[in-house]
């Protein structure tokens, strides 16, 4: 029995990773929750799943979360210190971190610190703390399976393969919902348009990075940390089926491919059954349905944010943490209306033009330091925009 922590059990990817822990109930146990404010669907959860412990971010939902569950035997606790205390649990083999945003990065540094095997969603743990997280892996020889499907695909493709022997990876995104379009195009759409993707079911956050090809830039850092690569051997090709999640190739001239159907219960749940594969009732492909899977390069011209996201990589340091805050802040914007589409780029661009690398070691502290200036930064654009 695997026990394991949920991070943002009450989002997008928690949900799903739910279902796959019911689906194999003989093999999985939640053994604890976390949700940032929906005490009502967290409440629920834990009635089914019975764990050990949930723990609430927002105080005043941790109290309704209590007043909910007073008559089971489940803890509640509180804020970040009880995301701490759910991680540090004993008998947890494994934490999913669901969470969104950077907010992530320091429950993935106490996971790794305590020894936890690490199922990670949470990209922008790596885009902004890469630098720390990787080394930190390495001291602790911790295990680190990623959840983002591109990253699963490239992690599957890598089982029983020399790391060195990589020559370069590729990949794939679906281009999102306003593939073929100018900018002229761009101008007016709304957060109706941008949220409607055409191939995955995501959270808010992580639609509207895909719509402005800011996911893909994102993935091309978090691939960066996680297989050792430089940002030569990156390439990104868009693939509007969303079929085949990403390819290796190796310096033997072969590729290898991850293909599937664009369900992320898939990567999930061979996160969680790592390094075993287990069976699941999800259908395959029909390839002969599918006809044809067709590749084209990134329209970096309309896009910005993708080619943003390489520079951002290629300096390092700080960059890609002020590149990841001001994105979330823009997004953030964009989403409440207070600016239009094509000024998330813009918002981030001036950020990173703003900022003035930090010298010393990098660590957590410095890392928090810098993304407060950036989001602070990219509010005050954002306020000037508005005006
Ligand atoms: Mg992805």
């Amino acid at each position: 029995m695997k026990n394991i922590v949920i991070l943002g059990s009450t989002g997008s990817i928690g949900k799903q990773t739910i279902e796959v822990i019911k689906a194999h109930s003989h093999h999985f146990r939640a053994a604890g929750l976390s949700g940032r404010s929906n005490f009502e669907l967290l409440a629920e959860q834990a009635k089914e799943l019975k764990p050990a412990a949930v723990a609430m971010s927002n105080p005043a939902a941790a109290r309704q979360l209590a007043m909910a569950l007073k008559d089971t035997p489940i803890r509640v606790l509180e804020g970040m210190a009880g995301l701490e205390e759910l991680i540090a649990l004993s008998e947890v083999h494994l934490v999913v971190n669901a969470l969104v945003g950077s907010a992530g990065l320091l429950p993935t540094l106490r996971a790794i610190g305590a020894g936890k095997d690490l199922a990670l969603a949470n990209k922008e743990s790596l885009v902004a703390g890469g630098e720390i997280v990787m080394p930190l892996l390495r001291e602790k020889e911790a295990t680190l399976i990623p959840i983002d499907s591109e990253h699963s695909a490239l992690f599957q493709c890598l089982q029983g393969e020399e790391p060195s022997s990589v020559r370069r990876i590729i990949l794939t995104g679906s281009g999102g919902p306003f593939r073929g379009k100018t900018k002229r195009d761009l101008k007016r759409v709304t957060v109706e348009e941008a949220l409607a993707h055409p191939r995955w079911k995501m959270g808010r956050k992580v639609t509207i990075d895909s719509a402005t090809l800011m996911n893909k830039g994102l993935e091309v850092i978090e691939a960066h940390h996680l297989f050792g690569l430089s940002y030569d051997q990156i390439e990104v090709v868009i693939h509007p089926q969303s079929i085949v999640h990403s390819l290796i190739e190796f310096h033997d001239g072969s590729l290898k491919a991850h293909l599937g159907f664009t369900d992320m219960r898939i990567p999930i749940q061979y996160a969680l059954s790592y390094p075993s594969r287990f069976p699941s009732s999800l259908v395959g492909l029909d390839l002969v349905e599918l006809g044809s899977l067709t590749f084209e390069s990134p329209d970096q011209e309309t896009f910005p944010c993708l080619s943003l996201a390489f520079e951002a990589g290629r300096k390092g340091g700080t960059y890609p943490a002020v590149l990841n805050a001001a994105n979330e802040e823009a997004v953030a914007a964009f989403l409440s209306r207070e600016i239009g589409f094509l000024q998330i780029p813009q918002i981030i661009e001036e950020v990173l033009s703003s900022h003035i690398s930090f010298a010393g070691e990098l660590d957590f502290a410095l890392l928090q330091e810098v993304e407060n200036w950036a989001r602070g930064e990219a509010r005050s654009l954002i306020g000037k925009k508005r005006s």
